[in-house]
């Protein structure tokens, strides 16, 4: 076959790790078997698409990007299900904002409907296959355990000719949904569940969004997936390990099917993710619950909602690559995840500030009616984005978090009689503090030494502190919405007996400090851009960020958050 043209990605200097997939595309090309590859994507669309696809995705496209082939997107519709063209939209949306393209590789298992009907007459023909009359609970009584083999149907012996007219029947909507299925003809005492006469359709007198009312039966997953995938001509088809079990069954309608090419079914270890859940259903029904706000809620590992907490594609890509993909299931630390969306925020995000918990400042020997204009780095590790200015006067903004009036040991940020740098501005000392009955601070005073403009002295004299501000008068206020762990639980596969996912809820996920202000530069940010807060993390303008509504979303906290916490740093 010739191989057709087709976009694939970016990301094309990336050096690929090999893995036991590509070991297996390299055996391949290399004997001759393949002169290139073909994998696809295969998703169900009953929800929005979440970091696991997200592993899947750059798995499939990846490998068709490295070894020049083509990856499909296939739409696997078999079971018609209610809103599936919101959901079929939102995974091409998400798929193309992951960075992939799919050219006109764009397939529906529904679009074989016919063909995969043909095909399972074929096998009625060949006495493969066999209508069956037992209802579904029937069926699995009949199948036996792993340890127990099954019993045959009482419809097993059935003649070509009356599976055919019934087949025909169930077709044409003859009889009632669960009245009677198509089965392949295997082996009822197979060490294998699924090679146990599975059954290959239903009946279901449900409307289909492509199909409409044309059909009355559908054809079972396992059915479809290897008949799909041999029909497309792809070479590798690649799954999660649950369907290990499932590839006699995958293998077995490819040999006994006049096929148009025989992929092989390779299958890898699904992500799991701390803290996360990953599943559709349960996904949905967090929407559904009002738990969340939506699919893209900022909190959601929905790709939708990753895109909206401000979460840079190329940065699941990376993490993609460095999960790599291996036989096991194991559990990924969300904090892997957070690594990679600081590595690419930090070379594209601007600095600014912001002050989240504000406490006024006082400098009382900064004249009252100047106003400095100070420059400003917009990123240190891009010198190419420019400076900035930020205004600066005798009345500022400071973090609560960044006072003690009883420092520890090691503590380098303010405390009475301590100096410290302003970032950007001058050295400070806080010289008294103003207390309510109850004791705490609600304003502070200091002095500033005006030879440390920019927050170097001119005697060479160090501090080993430095603090955020902004001036009280010029800043404006934000919301900042920050985000914590939807759940409480880092490993799902622990979770206690008689318990669900709704009693892990981390009833903290999201907190908005009710007087954050921001330097007056945020009021021109628009909806989508992100910004280092200096000291406080990467946050990103969310959806219904307005110039003077300013609402952001902390995308992650800095790679130093613990030790500052620690009050080690300044
Ligand atoms: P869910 O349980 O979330 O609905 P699914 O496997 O039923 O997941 P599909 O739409 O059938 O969802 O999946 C499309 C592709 O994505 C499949 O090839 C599937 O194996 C893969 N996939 C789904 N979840 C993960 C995951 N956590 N890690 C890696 N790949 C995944
Ligand atoms: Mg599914």
């Amino acid at each position: 076959m010739e191989k057709p043209e087709t976009p694939i990605t970016e990301d094309k200097e990336r050096t690929p790790v090999s893995n036991f997939i590509r070991n297996i595309i390299d055996a391949d090309l290399e004997s001759g078997k393949h002169n290139f590859i073909i994998t696809r994507f295969p998703p169900e669309p009953n929800g929005f698409l979440h970091i696991g696809h997200a592993k899947s995705i750059c798995l499939n496209f990846g490998l068709a990007r490295d070894y020049d082939g083509i990856c499909h997107l296939r739409f696997d519709d078999t079971n018609p299900a209610k809103e599936e063209l919101l959901y079929v939209q939102s995974i091409m949306e998400d798929v193309k904002w992951l960075g992939f393209d799919w050219g006109d590789k764009l397939f529906y298992a529904s679009d074989y409907f016919e063909k995969l009907y043909e095909y399972a007459e074929i096998l009625i023909q060949d006495g493969k296959a066999y209508v069956c009359d037992l209802c579904v609970e029937e069926i699995a009584e009949y199948r036996g355990t792993l340890t127990e083999p099954g019993k045959n149907s009482p419809y097993r012996e059935r003649s070509v000719t009356e599976n055919l007219s019934l087949f025909r029947g169930m077709r044409d909507g003859l009889y009632p949904e669960g009245s009677r299925s198509l089965r392949a003809k295997i082996d009822m005492a197979s060490p294998n569940l699924n090679m146990r006469d599975p059954v290959i359709y239903r009946i279901k007198m449900t409307e289909h969004h492509r199909t409409g009312d044309k059909w009355m039966i559908y054809p079972m997953y396992d059915y479809t997936h290897p008949l799909s995938d041999a029909l497309e001509m792809i070479t590798h088809s690649v799954c999660t390990l649950e369907f290990e079990d499932h590839r006699p069954l995958y293998d077995w309608f490819l040999d006994n099917l006049p096929v148009p090419s025989n992929p092989r079914q390779i299958e890898f270890a699904r992500l799991n993710l701390s803290y996360t859940m990953m599943s559709k259903r349960l996904l949905l029904e967090l929407v559904e619950s009002g738990v969340v706000d939506n699919w893209d809620d900022p909190r959601m590992p929905t790709l939708a909602g990753m895109r909206r907490r401000g979460i840079p594609p190329a940065a699941i890509r990376d993490f993609a690559d460095r999960i790599g993909v291996a036989k096991a299931n194991s559990v990924v630390d969300y904090e892997l995840l957070q690594f990679c969306v600081r590595e690419e925020l930090n070379k594209t995000a601007q600095r600014v500030m912001a002050v989240l918990d504000p406490i006024p400042l006082t400098i009382e020997n900064y004249p009252a009616d100047q106003v400095e204009e100070l420059d400003a780095d917009n990123n240190p590790e891009d010198p190419s984005a420019g400076k900035r200015k930020v205004p600066f006067g005798r009345e500022l903004l400071v973090e609560r978090e960044d006072i003690s009036l009883d420092p520890p040991k090691g503590w380098f940020r303010l405390a009475p009689g301590k100096e410290v740098r302003l970032k950007h501005a001058y050295y400070i000392t806080l010289t008294r503090v103003e207390q309510d009955a109850d004791g705490n601070i609600t304003r502070l005073f200091a002095t500033y030494d005006p030879d440390s403009r920019g927050g170097w002295s001119q005697d060479g004299r160090k501090v080993k502190g430095t603090i955020h501000w902004v001036s009280a008068p010029h800043a404006i206020p934000i919301t900042a919405r920050l985000y914590d762990h939807l759940f409480t639980l880092a490993d799902f596969s622990k979770m206690e007996e008689g318990k669900t996912f709704h009693d892990y809820i981390n009833p903290d996920s999201l907190t908005v400090p009710p007087t954050a202000m921001a330097e007056p530069s945020l009021a021109q940010a628009q909806k989508g851009d992100s910004f280092q807060f200096l000291r406080l993390g990467y946050f990103t303008a969310d959806y219904d960020h307005l110039p003077d509504k300013p609402v952001f979303n902390r995308v992650t906290g800095l790679r130093d958050t613990w030790s500052r916490k620690a009050g080690r740093k300044g």
